[in-house]
């Protein structure tokens, strides 16, 4: 079986084939490996075409500059992120830069972390967790 990902570098669409892990897999626009993926500073539109193209469930972190927990969780979403890499892929969106895109959302606390599987959200959390935590909480749903 073959899934549609995108690649974090350039933004074009691979298939690759699921297995239980992955030893190396590039990506066939350019090249680069497709692990190790950290978040893709992304926007409404990066989040559409995302949830359009890709097979995996999307997680996407609302966040923002001032906000301590949010910064502090940084450092976790990108381990759990590259960890995750062809399991799950994951964005990181400004709520400050994107703030329509955060109230049709309905982000009033962040980090807001939300899970998006076949285009459509299906769970979210808020508050800080650590790597370890946020890796569980994506696992239910792959
Ligand atoms: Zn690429």
């Amino acid at each position: 079986m073959h899934v549609n990902v995108i690649c974090h570098h350039c933004l074009e669409v691979s298939s690759v084939e699921k297995k239980e892990s992955y030893v190396s897999e590039k990506c066939a626009a350019c090249g680069d490996s497709l692990l190790d993926a950290k978040p893709f500073k992304a926007n409404g539109v990066i989040l559409e075409y995302f949830l359009k193209k890709s097979d995996l469930p999307i997680v996407v972190d609302f966040w923002a500059p001032w906000c301590g927990p949010c910064i502090s969780m940084e450092p976790h979403f990108d381990v759990a992120s590259m960890d995750m890499s062809l399991e799950a892929q994951f964005l990181k969106i400004n709520n400050d830069d994107n703030q329509t895109l955060g109230s049709k959302h309905l982000i009033i606390n962040i980090p807001a972390v939300l899970i998006f599987k076949e285009g459509k959200e299906i769970d979210r959390f808020t508050g800080a967790r650590s790597s370890k935590q946020i890796q569980k909480w994506v696992s239910q749903y792959i």
